[in-house]
Protein backbone atom coordinates (compact mmCIF):
# COMPACT_ATOMS: atom_id res chain seq x y z
CA UNK A 1 0.00 0.00 0.00
CA UNK A 2 1.69 3.17 -1.28
CA UNK A 3 2.35 6.02 1.95
CA UNK A 4 1.78 9.03 -0.03
CA UNK A 5 2.54 11.10 3.31
CA UNK A 6 6.55 10.73 2.68
CA UNK A 7 7.81 14.08 2.85
CA UNK A 8 6.08 14.57 6.27
CA UNK A 9 6.27 12.20 9.04
CA UNK A 10 5.76 8.91 7.38
CA UNK A 11 2.70 8.07 7.93
CA UNK A 12 2.38 4.21 8.66
CA UNK A 13 -0.89 2.73 7.67
CA UNK A 14 -0.84 -0.24 9.49
CA UNK A 15 -0.34 1.93 12.76
CA UNK A 16 -3.09 4.32 11.51
CA UNK A 17 -5.75 1.25 11.26
CA UNK A 18 -4.55 0.80 14.71
CA UNK A 19 -5.00 4.15 16.49
CA UNK A 20 -8.18 4.66 14.95
CA UNK A 21 -11.81 2.55 15.46
CA UNK A 22 -13.04 3.34 12.31
CA UNK A 23 -12.35 3.06 8.17
CA UNK A 24 -9.37 3.73 6.87
CA UNK A 25 -8.79 3.86 2.91
CA UNK A 26 -5.86 4.70 0.97
CA UNK A 27 -4.64 4.01 -3.02
CA UNK A 28 -5.48 0.42 -4.05
CA UNK A 29 -8.58 -0.19 -1.82
CA UNK A 30 -11.62 -1.19 -3.70
CA UNK A 31 -13.44 2.37 -2.38
CA UNK A 32 -10.90 4.65 -2.27
CA UNK A 33 -11.61 5.58 -5.87
CA UNK A 34 -15.41 6.71 -5.07
CA UNK A 35 -14.50 8.17 -1.61
CA UNK A 36 -12.46 10.97 -2.90
CA UNK A 37 -15.05 11.39 -5.77
CA UNK A 38 -16.75 14.60 -5.02
CA UNK A 39 -19.84 16.57 -6.88
CA UNK A 40 -18.32 18.27 -9.08
CA UNK A 41 -16.54 15.97 -11.62
CA UNK A 42 -13.58 18.44 -12.57
CA UNK A 43 -12.39 17.61 -9.69
CA UNK A 44 -9.99 14.34 -9.58
CA UNK A 45 -7.83 15.12 -6.26
CA UNK A 46 -5.85 11.89 -4.33
CA UNK A 47 -5.67 12.52 -0.50
CA UNK A 48 -2.94 10.46 0.94
CA UNK A 49 -5.48 8.93 3.28
CA UNK A 50 -9.55 8.99 4.09
CA UNK A 51 -10.73 8.63 7.17
CA UNK A 52 -14.46 7.73 7.84
CA UNK A 53 -15.28 8.24 11.34
CA UNK A 54 -18.28 7.64 13.15
CA UNK A 55 -18.03 8.85 16.51
CA UNK A 56 -16.49 12.44 17.63
CA UNK A 57 -13.99 10.40 19.50
CA UNK A 58 -12.52 9.18 16.04
CA UNK A 59 -12.73 12.93 14.81
CA UNK A 60 -10.69 14.06 17.50
CA UNK A 61 -8.59 11.05 17.36
CA UNK A 62 -7.89 11.66 13.20
CA UNK A 63 -6.81 15.13 14.10
CA UNK A 64 -5.10 14.60 16.30
CA UNK A 65 -2.48 12.12 14.07
CA UNK A 66 -2.70 14.48 11.32
CA UNK A 67 -1.08 16.97 13.85
CA UNK A 68 2.22 14.36 15.37
CA UNK A 69 2.36 13.75 11.28
CA UNK A 70 2.02 17.36 10.29
CA UNK A 71 -0.61 16.14 7.08
CA UNK A 72 -2.54 19.04 6.24
CA UNK A 73 -6.81 18.09 6.89
CA UNK A 74 -9.64 18.32 4.38
CA UNK A 75 -12.95 17.80 5.42
CA UNK A 76 -15.74 16.20 3.60
CA UNK A 77 -19.09 16.66 4.58
CA UNK A 78 -21.78 16.52 1.43
CA UNK A 79 -19.09 16.87 -1.05
CA UNK A 80 -20.53 20.26 -2.61
CA UNK A 81 -18.37 22.68 -2.42
CA UNK A 82 -18.02 23.56 -6.38
CA UNK A 83 -14.57 24.68 -6.05
CA UNK A 84 -13.86 20.88 -4.56
CA UNK A 85 -12.56 22.27 -1.19
CA UNK A 86 -13.61 18.65 0.66
CA UNK A 87 -10.63 17.10 -1.18
CA UNK A 88 -7.08 17.52 -1.62
CA UNK A 89 -3.87 16.08 -3.20
CA UNK A 90 -1.97 14.38 -0.33
CA UNK A 91 -3.84 14.98 3.00
CA UNK A 92 -5.58 13.29 5.17
CA UNK A 93 -9.50 13.53 4.31
CA UNK A 94 -11.52 13.59 7.02
CA UNK A 95 -15.03 11.92 5.25
CA UNK A 96 -17.69 12.60 7.74
CA UNK A 97 -20.03 10.95 5.33
CA UNK A 98 -21.00 7.58 8.00
CA UNK A 99 -21.66 10.42 10.36
CA UNK A 100 -25.64 10.34 9.20
CA UNK A 101 -27.66 10.48 11.91
CA UNK A 102 -30.84 12.68 12.72
CA UNK A 103 -32.71 13.00 16.12
CA UNK A 104 -35.81 14.72 16.17
CA UNK A 105 -37.00 15.88 19.43
CA UNK A 106 -40.76 16.91 18.43
CA UNK A 107 -41.59 18.38 22.20
CA UNK A 108 -38.81 20.64 21.57
CA UNK A 109 -39.14 21.60 18.31
CA UNK A 110 -35.79 21.00 17.49
CA UNK A 111 -33.53 18.46 15.89
CA UNK A 112 -29.28 17.34 16.21
CA UNK A 113 -27.92 16.30 13.16
CA UNK A 114 -24.37 14.62 12.44
CA UNK A 115 -21.76 16.16 10.41
CA UNK A 116 -22.26 14.06 7.49
CA UNK A 117 -26.13 14.04 6.82
CA UNK A 118 -27.30 15.68 3.50
CA UNK A 119 -30.59 17.81 3.61
CA UNK A 120 -32.31 14.93 1.97
CA UNK A 121 -31.90 13.00 4.97
CA UNK A 122 -32.79 15.60 7.29
CA UNK A 123 -35.45 17.22 5.85
CA UNK A 124 -37.87 13.69 5.91
CA UNK A 125 -36.81 12.62 9.57
CA UNK A 126 -38.09 16.32 10.35
CA UNK A 127 -41.28 15.99 8.02
CA UNK A 128 -42.59 12.84 10.00
CA UNK A 129 -42.90 15.17 12.83
CA UNK A 130 -44.47 17.87 10.54
CA UNK A 131 -41.51 19.97 11.35
CA UNK A 132 -38.58 21.81 9.14
CA UNK A 133 -36.18 24.26 8.99
CA UNK A 134 -34.45 26.50 6.58
CA UNK A 135 -32.21 24.07 3.88
CA UNK A 136 -30.19 24.05 0.74
CA UNK A 137 -33.02 23.44 -2.15
CA UNK A 138 -30.80 20.27 -3.38
CA UNK A 139 -31.52 17.35 -1.52
CA UNK A 140 -27.86 15.98 -1.86
CA UNK A 141 -26.19 18.86 -0.17
CA UNK A 142 -24.46 18.38 2.96
CA UNK A 143 -26.45 20.51 6.20
CA UNK A 144 -23.13 21.03 7.96
CA UNK A 145 -20.93 22.50 4.97
CA UNK A 146 -24.51 24.28 3.74
CA UNK A 147 -25.25 26.08 7.38
CA UNK A 148 -21.73 26.81 7.88
CA UNK A 149 -21.66 29.26 5.35
CA UNK A 150 -24.94 30.43 5.97
CA UNK A 151 -27.38 28.65 4.28
CA UNK A 152 -30.17 29.95 1.42
CA UNK A 153 -33.31 27.76 1.23
CA UNK A 154 -37.43 27.87 0.89
CA UNK A 155 -38.06 28.77 4.21
CA UNK A 156 -35.31 32.06 4.54
CA UNK A 157 -38.13 34.30 3.82
CA UNK A 158 -40.11 33.39 7.40
CA UNK A 159 -37.32 31.28 9.65
CA UNK A 160 -34.01 33.24 8.25
CA UNK A 161 -31.24 31.44 7.19
CA UNK A 162 -30.23 27.40 7.78
CA UNK A 163 -27.57 29.08 9.94
CA UNK A 164 -29.88 31.70 12.07
CA UNK A 165 -31.40 28.23 12.93
CA UNK A 166 -28.78 26.90 14.67
CA UNK A 167 -28.62 26.59 18.62
CA UNK A 168 -25.77 24.65 19.22
CA UNK A 169 -22.95 22.49 17.88
CA UNK A 170 -20.07 20.07 18.60
CA UNK A 171 -16.79 21.26 17.37
CA UNK A 172 -13.29 19.56 17.26
CA UNK A 173 -11.18 22.25 17.25
CA UNK A 174 -7.44 22.29 15.25
CA UNK A 175 -5.57 21.20 18.34
CA UNK A 176 -8.10 18.02 18.37
CA UNK A 177 -10.02 18.64 21.28
CA UNK A 178 -14.16 18.59 22.07
CA UNK A 179 -15.45 21.95 22.09
CA UNK A 180 -19.61 22.66 22.55
CA UNK A 181 -20.97 25.59 21.17
CA UNK A 182 -23.83 27.84 21.99
CA UNK A 183 -24.68 30.89 22.65
CA UNK A 184 -23.79 30.58 26.24
CA UNK A 185 -20.75 28.38 25.60
CA UNK A 186 -17.70 29.33 23.54
CA UNK A 187 -20.13 32.04 22.55
CA UNK A 188 -17.36 33.65 19.91
CA UNK A 189 -17.04 30.73 18.28
CA UNK A 190 -21.10 30.73 18.56
CA UNK A 191 -21.09 33.66 16.31
CA UNK A 192 -18.08 32.73 14.01
CA UNK A 193 -19.82 28.85 13.17
CA UNK A 194 -22.81 30.57 11.70
CA UNK A 195 -21.42 32.03 8.44
CA UNK A 196 -17.76 31.56 8.67
CA UNK A 197 -17.79 27.82 7.06
CA UNK A 198 -15.34 25.06 7.97
CA UNK A 199 -12.50 27.51 9.14
CA UNK A 200 -12.82 27.32 13.20
CA UNK A 201 -13.15 23.26 13.04
CA UNK A 202 -15.02 20.23 12.17
CA UNK A 203 -18.22 20.00 13.47
CA UNK A 204 -19.33 17.07 14.00
CA UNK A 205 -23.18 17.32 15.07
CA UNK A 206 -25.44 20.75 14.49
CA UNK A 207 -28.83 21.25 16.64
CA UNK A 208 -31.44 23.22 15.23
CA UNK A 209 -34.41 25.23 15.98
CA UNK A 210 -37.39 23.69 13.85
CA UNK A 211 -40.84 25.08 12.60
CA UNK A 212 -44.70 23.44 12.43
CA UNK A 213 -44.86 23.11 8.41
CA UNK A 214 -47.59 20.34 7.25
CA UNK A 215 -47.41 21.28 3.49
CA UNK A 216 -46.31 24.07 1.51
CA UNK A 217 -47.52 25.21 -2.03
CA UNK A 218 -44.78 25.39 -4.98
CA UNK A 219 -43.37 24.11 -8.09
CA UNK A 220 -42.17 24.83 -11.14
CA UNK A 221 -44.00 27.00 -13.94
CA UNK A 222 -42.17 26.80 -17.52
CA UNK A 223 -42.77 29.11 -20.25
CA UNK A 224 -40.86 29.23 -23.40
CA UNK A 225 -37.62 31.28 -23.37
CA UNK A 226 -39.55 33.87 -25.86
CA UNK A 227 -41.64 35.09 -22.85
CA UNK A 228 -38.10 35.48 -21.00
CA UNK A 229 -37.77 39.35 -20.30
CA UNK A 230 -41.90 39.36 -19.26
CA UNK A 231 -41.63 36.31 -16.92
CA UNK A 232 -38.13 37.79 -15.33
CA UNK A 233 -40.15 41.39 -15.09
CA UNK A 234 -43.35 39.90 -13.80
CA UNK A 235 -40.50 37.99 -11.13
CA UNK A 236 -39.28 41.11 -10.23
CA UNK A 237 -42.42 42.68 -9.39
CA UNK A 238 -44.06 39.79 -7.34
CA UNK A 239 -41.26 39.10 -5.55
CA UNK A 240 -40.75 42.78 -4.47
CA UNK A 241 -43.55 42.81 -2.74
CA UNK A 242 -43.57 39.17 -1.84
CA UNK A 243 -44.67 38.15 2.09
CA UNK A 244 -41.83 36.47 4.11
CA UNK A 245 -43.94 32.91 3.37
CA UNK A 246 -43.33 33.04 -0.12
CA UNK A 247 -39.29 32.25 -1.56
CA UNK A 248 -39.50 32.01 -5.44
CA UNK A 249 -35.94 31.43 -7.94
CA UNK A 250 -36.31 32.04 -11.68
CA UNK A 251 -34.11 30.53 -14.35
CA UNK A 252 -33.14 30.23 -17.94
CA UNK A 253 -32.56 26.89 -18.66
CA UNK A 254 -32.85 24.14 -21.43
CA UNK A 255 -35.78 21.64 -21.23
CA UNK A 256 -35.52 18.91 -23.55
CA UNK A 257 -33.80 20.73 -26.17
CA UNK A 258 -36.38 23.68 -25.54
CA UNK A 259 -34.63 27.04 -24.23
CA UNK A 260 -37.24 27.48 -21.31
CA UNK A 261 -37.48 30.33 -18.61
CA UNK A 262 -38.97 28.65 -15.14
CA UNK A 263 -40.34 29.82 -12.05
CA UNK A 264 -39.85 27.69 -8.59
CA UNK A 265 -41.29 28.77 -5.46
CA UNK A 266 -42.01 28.11 -2.35
CA UNK A 267 -45.08 29.10 -0.35
CA UNK A 268 -45.14 27.92 3.22
CA UNK A 269 -47.80 30.35 4.73
CA UNK A 270 -50.57 28.56 6.17
CA UNK A 271 -52.71 31.55 4.53
CA UNK A 272 -50.94 30.72 0.79
CA UNK A 273 -54.70 30.34 -0.92
CA UNK A 274 -53.59 27.71 -3.20
CA UNK A 275 -53.16 28.19 -6.74
CA UNK A 276 -53.45 32.33 -6.07
CA UNK A 277 -49.80 31.54 -4.70
CA UNK A 278 -48.75 30.57 -8.85
CA UNK A 279 -50.87 32.94 -10.43
CA UNK A 280 -49.33 35.59 -9.39
CA UNK A 281 -46.40 34.68 -11.48
CA UNK A 282 -48.84 34.03 -14.51
CA UNK A 283 -48.27 35.84 -18.15
CA UNK A 284 -50.96 36.46 -20.49
CA UNK A 285 -49.65 33.41 -22.52
CA UNK A 286 -50.81 29.62 -20.75
CA UNK A 287 -47.11 28.12 -19.83
CA UNK A 288 -46.16 25.69 -21.26
CA UNK A 289 -45.78 23.67 -17.58
CA UNK A 290 -47.39 24.48 -14.76
CA UNK A 291 -45.84 21.93 -12.04
CA UNK A 292 -47.59 23.97 -9.03
CA UNK A 293 -49.57 22.68 -5.88
CA UNK A 294 -50.04 21.87 -2.80
CA UNK A 295 -46.88 19.53 -1.91
CA UNK A 296 -45.30 17.74 0.36
CA UNK A 297 -42.01 20.04 1.74
CA UNK A 298 -39.81 16.97 0.88
CA UNK A 299 -41.19 16.97 -2.84
CA UNK A 300 -40.25 21.02 -2.98
CA UNK A 301 -37.17 20.05 -1.22
CA UNK A 302 -36.16 17.65 -4.08
CA UNK A 303 -37.75 19.20 -6.90
CA UNK A 304 -34.56 20.50 -8.62
CA UNK A 305 -32.63 17.45 -8.03
CA UNK A 306 -32.80 16.59 -11.34
CA UNK A 307 -30.62 19.99 -12.15
CA UNK A 308 -27.53 19.41 -10.31
CA UNK A 309 -26.52 15.48 -10.98
CA UNK A 310 -23.53 14.93 -9.55
CA UNK A 311 -20.02 13.89 -11.80
CA UNK A 312 -20.59 16.77 -14.22
CA UNK A 313 -18.33 19.30 -15.18
CA UNK A 314 -19.15 22.48 -13.08
CA UNK A 315 -18.55 26.02 -12.55
CA UNK A 316 -20.04 28.79 -11.04
CA UNK A 317 -19.93 32.84 -10.96
CA UNK A 318 -22.43 33.84 -8.33
CA UNK A 319 -22.77 37.56 -8.07
CA UNK A 320 -25.66 39.26 -6.10
CA UNK A 321 -27.74 42.32 -7.94
CA UNK A 322 -29.60 44.83 -5.69
CA UNK A 323 -32.04 45.82 -8.44
CA UNK A 324 -33.44 43.60 -11.07
CA UNK A 325 -34.12 46.79 -13.83
CA UNK A 326 -35.72 46.44 -16.80
CA UNK A 327 -31.98 46.75 -18.60
CA UNK A 328 -30.70 44.18 -16.36
CA UNK A 329 -33.26 42.11 -17.45
CA UNK A 330 -32.40 42.83 -20.88
CA UNK A 331 -28.49 41.99 -20.37
CA UNK A 332 -29.73 38.90 -18.65
CA UNK A 333 -31.82 37.27 -21.00
CA UNK A 334 -29.67 38.25 -23.36
CA UNK A 335 -26.26 36.88 -22.49
CA UNK A 336 -28.85 33.57 -21.36
CA UNK A 337 -29.42 33.26 -25.12
CA UNK A 338 -26.16 31.73 -25.95
CA UNK A 339 -25.69 29.43 -22.73
CA UNK A 340 -22.79 27.29 -23.86
CA UNK A 341 -24.65 23.53 -23.13
CA UNK A 342 -27.81 21.91 -22.68
CA UNK A 343 -27.10 21.67 -18.88
CA UNK A 344 -26.14 25.00 -18.23
CA UNK A 345 -28.22 27.08 -16.10
CA UNK A 346 -29.14 30.78 -15.19
CA UNK A 347 -31.02 31.00 -12.04
CA UNK A 348 -31.82 33.91 -9.93
CA UNK A 349 -32.08 33.88 -6.18
CA UNK A 350 -34.60 35.97 -4.08
CA UNK A 351 -32.69 36.54 -0.68
CA UNK A 352 -35.40 38.55 1.53
CA UNK A 353 -37.11 38.42 4.34
CA UNK A 354 -36.20 36.98 8.11
CA UNK A 355 -32.48 36.53 6.67
CA UNK A 356 -32.40 39.94 5.24
CA UNK A 357 -33.63 41.33 8.50
CA UNK A 358 -30.76 40.10 11.19
CA UNK A 359 -28.58 42.63 11.97
CA UNK A 360 -25.65 42.34 9.84
CA UNK A 361 -22.78 41.91 13.16
CA UNK A 362 -25.00 39.29 14.67
CA UNK A 363 -24.00 36.44 12.99
CA UNK A 364 -20.65 35.61 10.81
CA UNK A 365 -22.75 36.09 7.91
CA UNK A 366 -22.89 39.43 6.78
CA UNK A 367 -24.71 39.82 3.56
CA UNK A 368 -27.95 40.73 5.06
CA UNK A 369 -29.91 42.78 2.62
CA UNK A 370 -32.54 42.14 0.00
CA UNK A 371 -31.21 40.87 -2.87
CA UNK A 372 -31.00 38.94 -6.75
CA UNK A 373 -27.90 35.98 -6.68
CA UNK A 374 -27.43 35.66 -10.22
CA UNK A 375 -26.31 31.91 -10.14
CA UNK A 376 -24.33 31.49 -13.32
CA UNK A 377 -23.79 27.54 -13.58
CA UNK A 378 -21.92 26.19 -17.25
CA UNK A 379 -21.90 22.22 -16.98
CA UNK A 380 -20.59 20.33 -19.51
CA UNK A 381 -19.71 16.68 -19.78
CA UNK A 382 -17.03 16.83 -22.54
CA UNK A 383 -13.47 18.48 -21.07
CA UNK A 384 -12.54 19.73 -24.18
CA UNK A 385 -15.74 22.25 -23.77
CA UNK A 386 -14.37 23.48 -19.99
CA UNK A 387 -12.42 26.62 -21.48
CA UNK A 388 -15.44 27.98 -23.16
CA UNK A 389 -17.50 27.40 -20.56
CA UNK A 390 -15.74 29.07 -18.20
CA UNK A 391 -14.81 32.04 -20.33
CA UNK A 392 -19.29 32.44 -20.66
CA UNK A 393 -19.62 32.84 -16.89
CA UNK A 394 -16.84 34.98 -16.60
CA UNK A 395 -17.87 37.32 -19.34
CA UNK A 396 -21.54 37.30 -18.18
CA UNK A 397 -20.23 38.19 -14.51
CA UNK A 398 -18.35 40.76 -15.62
CA UNK A 399 -21.10 42.42 -18.07
CA UNK A 400 -22.93 42.43 -14.80
CA UNK A 401 -20.25 44.48 -13.19
CA UNK A 402 -22.03 47.39 -15.36
CA UNK A 403 -25.34 46.48 -13.32
CA UNK A 404 -24.09 46.77 -10.18
CA UNK A 405 -23.41 43.59 -9.37
CA UNK A 406 -21.11 43.06 -6.54
CA UNK A 407 -19.46 40.26 -3.70
CA UNK A 408 -20.94 36.92 -3.41
CA UNK A 409 -22.13 34.21 -1.00
CA UNK A 410 -19.34 32.70 0.54
CA UNK A 411 -20.79 28.93 -0.33
CA UNK A 412 -20.98 29.80 -4.27
CA UNK A 413 -17.47 31.03 -4.46
CA UNK A 414 -14.80 28.42 -6.48
CA UNK A 415 -11.30 29.78 -6.13
CA UNK A 416 -11.88 33.21 -6.74
CA UNK A 417 -9.74 34.00 -3.76
CA UNK A 418 -8.90 35.54 -0.59
CA UNK A 419 -10.48 39.18 -1.92
CA UNK A 420 -13.60 37.28 -3.07
CA UNK A 421 -13.70 35.44 0.46
CA UNK A 422 -12.66 38.75 2.03
CA UNK A 423 -15.72 40.73 0.52
CA UNK A 424 -17.99 37.93 1.09
CA UNK A 425 -17.92 38.76 4.67
CA UNK A 426 -18.48 42.47 4.55
CA UNK A 427 -17.49 44.19 7.59
CA UNK A 428 -17.35 40.71 9.60
CA UNK A 429 -14.01 39.60 7.89
CA UNK A 430 -11.68 41.34 11.07
CA UNK A 431 -13.51 39.68 13.52
CA UNK A 432 -13.52 36.60 11.61
CA UNK A 433 -9.59 36.56 11.12
CA UNK A 434 -9.18 37.59 14.88
CA UNK A 435 -11.21 34.77 15.98
CA UNK A 436 -9.13 32.00 13.52
CA UNK A 437 -6.24 33.55 14.97
CA UNK A 438 -7.77 32.49 18.41
CA UNK A 439 -8.55 29.20 17.55
CA UNK A 440 -6.66 28.20 14.55
CA UNK A 441 -3.63 30.31 14.72
CA UNK A 442 -1.75 27.76 12.03
CA UNK A 443 -4.47 28.18 10.35
CA UNK A 444 -4.90 24.05 10.18
CA UNK A 445 -8.39 24.04 9.03
CA UNK A 446 -7.52 25.70 5.03
CA UNK A 447 -8.83 23.53 2.54
CA UNK A 448 -12.16 25.69 2.39
CA UNK A 449 -12.96 29.72 1.97
CA UNK A 450 -10.38 30.45 3.76
CA UNK A 451 -9.91 33.20 6.54
CA UNK A 452 -6.17 33.79 7.07
CA UNK A 453 -5.45 34.63 10.99
CA UNK A 454 -5.00 38.25 11.56
CA UNK A 455 -1.51 38.84 11.67
C1 LIG B 1 -25.88 21.56 -6.51
C2 LIG B 1 -25.66 22.54 -5.41
C3 LIG B 1 -26.75 23.12 -4.78
C4 LIG B 1 -26.58 24.03 -3.76
N1 LIG B 1 -27.66 24.60 -3.18
C5 LIG B 1 -27.51 25.46 -2.16
C6 LIG B 1 -28.63 26.04 -1.51
O1 LIG B 1 -29.78 25.77 -1.85
N2 LIG B 1 -28.41 26.90 -0.49
C7 LIG B 1 -27.16 27.22 -0.09
O2 LIG B 1 -27.03 28.02 0.84
N3 LIG B 1 -26.07 26.69 -0.68
C8 LIG B 1 -26.22 25.82 -1.71
N4 LIG B 1 -25.13 25.29 -2.31
C9 LIG B 1 -23.79 25.66 -1.85
C10 LIG B 1 -23.42 24.78 -0.68
O3 LIG B 1 -23.99 25.34 0.46
C11 LIG B 1 -21.90 24.72 -0.47
O4 LIG B 1 -21.31 24.15 -1.58
C12 LIG B 1 -21.58 23.93 0.80
O5 LIG B 1 -20.27 24.20 1.16
C13 LIG B 1 -21.77 22.45 0.56
O6 LIG B 1 -21.54 21.73 1.71
P1 LIG B 1 -21.15 20.18 1.58
O7 LIG B 1 -20.96 19.65 2.93
O8 LIG B 1 -22.11 19.51 0.66
O9 LIG B 1 -19.80 20.28 0.77
P2 LIG B 1 -18.29 19.82 1.06
O10 LIG B 1 -17.62 19.99 -0.26
O11 LIG B 1 -18.21 18.50 1.70
O12 LIG B 1 -17.80 20.91 2.07
C14 LIG B 1 -17.74 22.28 1.74
C15 LIG B 1 -16.85 23.00 2.75
O13 LIG B 1 -17.43 22.88 4.04
C16 LIG B 1 -16.54 22.18 4.91
N5 LIG B 1 -17.34 21.27 5.73
C17 LIG B 1 -18.31 20.42 5.30
N6 LIG B 1 -18.85 19.78 6.34
C18 LIG B 1 -18.19 20.21 7.44
C19 LIG B 1 -18.29 19.94 8.83
N7 LIG B 1 -19.18 19.06 9.29
N8 LIG B 1 -17.46 20.59 9.68
C20 LIG B 1 -16.57 21.49 9.23
N9 LIG B 1 -16.43 21.80 7.92
C21 LIG B 1 -17.24 21.17 7.05
C22 LIG B 1 -15.58 21.45 4.00
O14 LIG B 1 -14.35 21.22 4.59
C23 LIG B 1 -15.46 22.41 2.83
O15 LIG B 1 -14.53 23.41 3.10
C24 LIG B 1 -25.27 24.38 -3.36
C25 LIG B 1 -24.17 23.80 -3.99
C26 LIG B 1 -24.36 22.90 -5.00
C27 LIG B 1 -23.18 22.32 -5.68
Amino acid sequence: MTDRSEGHNPLQLTSLRTKLQCQVLASGDPQYDVARRVWNGVIDRKPAVIVRPTSIADVMQAVRIARDHQLPVCVRGGGHSVAGKSVANDAMMIDLSLMTGVQVNARAQSAVVQGGAKWGEFDRECERHQLATTGGVISSTGVCGLTLGGGIGWLMGKHGLSCDNVVSADLVSADGSHMPVSASQNEDLFWAIRGGGGNFGIVTALEFRLHALKSVHGGLLLYPRSSAVDLLRRYRDVTHVAPDELTAYAALMIGHGQPMVAIAMCDSGSRSGGANVSSQFYLTEAPAADLTGEKKYTDVQSMLDFTAPAGLHYYFKCPFLRELTDEAIRAIVEYGESLPTEQTQVVLEHMHGAASRVPATETAFGLRRTHYSINIMPAWSDPSLAEKCIAWARGFASMLEGFGASDAYVNYLGDEGPSAVRASYGANYERLAELKKKYDPDNFFHFNQNIAPAP
